[in-house]
């Protein structure tokens, strides 16, 4: 043997005139596969942070930020207004890049992009909805032109793209409202439109600021439904930003950002009652980095006043937390 061979449980080093020795690997527990971070994710941010500068202040928006997503995943983010929501979906959606940290993108590094690249990457990978009915179609365009214009954009023939983009307005329900402008349409319908326009390049990542912040419950409801379908039939994975509980009642996964970080997630599946009901479980859980940091819940936090710092104790099945005991002493 020249020199160390290595397995994934332990390396065999041979030492010069010495019986072979065992050495414990340094970088993965035993019996545990060794894994990259965000492997097999349709989505994976790694660390990110986003620091904006306003004249002489600086505004943390991202500080540390970890998010997976699965390939043909459906998933809500939900948080309080300017914990950071929109600046995460604009990194997503190639439009902004983080301060520090990685993320990537159905293969894409959205931290080394080029701008041929980045170009590329908004127009094919990922399909972005606003918020903002307006920002998303072009006024002056009937629907399905607004539909067929990041066809254009991307190249695509005459012929197959006023097909395509009727196809398109067919899923969203929108077939016999294919020559209206946005003006004749209601806003249930606009962005109704506006699925359609981001779905234009069949891309692989659906990103949805607030999709429904300016309707009301009932067509709110019928959108969520919509991006369900467009999740299930097409295989579309879909990220929408949300204020709005109906969401998270209606995805998989619930992941709750808190000042600039994931604080939680709820998973929600069903499960058959005794009496043979279909009923809807939903558990919510702290968000462990990888560097071994979580957020208490506030609401944790106030009940046993606990203040800077904490006792813990590892059991065997869990780690206590107590309040540290010594605070009069360090006042
Ligand atoms: P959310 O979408 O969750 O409401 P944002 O991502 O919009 O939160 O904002 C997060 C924080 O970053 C807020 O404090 C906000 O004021 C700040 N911020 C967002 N965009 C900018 C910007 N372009 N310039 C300066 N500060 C910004
Ligand atoms: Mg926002």
């Amino acid at each position: 043997m020249t020199g160390p061979m290595r397995d994934d449980r332990a390396e065999i080093v041979d030492l010069p005139g010495d019986a072979p020795v065992e050495v414990e690997p340094t970088l993965a527990p035993r019996g545990r596969r060794r894994t990259l971070f965000g492997e097999g994710a349709q989505i994976a941010c790694d660390n990110l942070v986003k620091i904006y500068k306003v004249a002489d202040l600086e505004v943390v928006a991202l500080q540390g930020l970890d998010l997976l997503v699965d390939p043909a995943e459906m998933i809500a983010i939900v948080g309080a207004s300017g914990s950071g929501k929109s600046t995460l979906l604009s990194i997503l959606g190639g439009l902004d890049v983080p301060s520090a940290g990685r993320a990537t993108v159905a293969g894409h590094d959205l931290t080394a992009m080029g701008r041929r690249e980045r170009t590329n990457y908004r127009r094919r990978v990922i399909g972005f909805v606003w918020q903002q009915t307006a920002r998303n179609l072009l006024p002056y365009l009937s629907a399905v032109e607004n539909v067929e214009l990041p066809m254009i954009l991307d190249g695509a023939a005459g012929s197959l793209r006023r097909r395509s983009a009727i196809e398109l307005l067919a899923m969203v329900g929108l077939r016999d409202r294919a020559g209206h402008r946005p003006d004749r349409l209601s806003g249930g319908e606009q962005q109704r439109v506006a699925i359609a326009v981001a779905l234009a390049n069949r891309p692989e990542v659906l990103l949805a600021d607030e999709p429904t912040g300016e309707l009301d419950t009932d067509t709110s409801g019928e959108i969520f439904e919509l991006l369900r379908q467009v999740n299930r039939e097409m295989g579309t994975t879909v990220v929408i930003v949300t204020h709005d509980p109906l969401v998270s009642e209606q995805v998989q996964r619930t992941v709750a950002i808190r000042d600039g970080r994931t604080s939680s997630e709820t998973l929600r599946r069903t499960s058959l009652s005794d009496d043979g009901d279909h009923q809807v479980i939903a558990e919510e859980f702290a968000v462990l980095d990888r560097a071994g940091r979580l957020q208490l819940p506030r609401a944790h936090v106030e009940a046993l006043e606990l203040d800077r710092r904490v006792r813990l104790r590892l059991e065997p099945d869990h780690i206590g937390v107590w309040p540290d005991g010594h605070r009069e002493k360090d006042r």
